[in-house]
């Protein structure tokens, strides 16, 4: 069966925390047709599966980006605005949603560095 969110998102993903039933990666159908780079879309999404918050959300960004609840939120690196996980808002972010040097470094705080050298 398809999934629609009538436009609400482009995709959702889910925390680690979240119970089994929930984990499921949402495509939006205007996933399809929007101008976000789409390996960019995913890469975002995976960011949340594996525990990444908004980075538009923090204090630094930009105030029309911010918004969303930050209980339980830990700033692992300086506020970052070509972050994976920044939304394109506020004159900020990075349409194409790339990996930065400074998500690598926040992400290998929490994971460490790749094993595959
Ligand atoms: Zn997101």
């Amino acid at each position: 069966m398809g999934f629609n969110s009538n436009g609400r998102f482009i995709a959702s993903a889910f925390f680690p925390y979240e119970p089994a039933s929930r984990k499921r990666l949402l495509i939006d159908p205007t996933y399809f047709t929007s101008n976000f780079d789409k390996v960019g879309v995913l890469r975002h999404e995976l960011g949340h599966a594996i525990g990444f918050r908004h980075e538009h959300i923090r204090s630094n960004a930009p105030l029309v980006c911010q918004g969303e609840d930050l209980t339980g939120t830990i700033n692992l690196t300086q506020y970052d605005p070509k972050s994976v996980m920044h939304y394109f808002c506020g004159g900020m972010g990075n349409i194409k949603l790339e990996i930065t040097e400074i998500d690598k470094n926040g992400s290998q705080s929490v994971y460490g560095k790749p094993t595959n050298n």
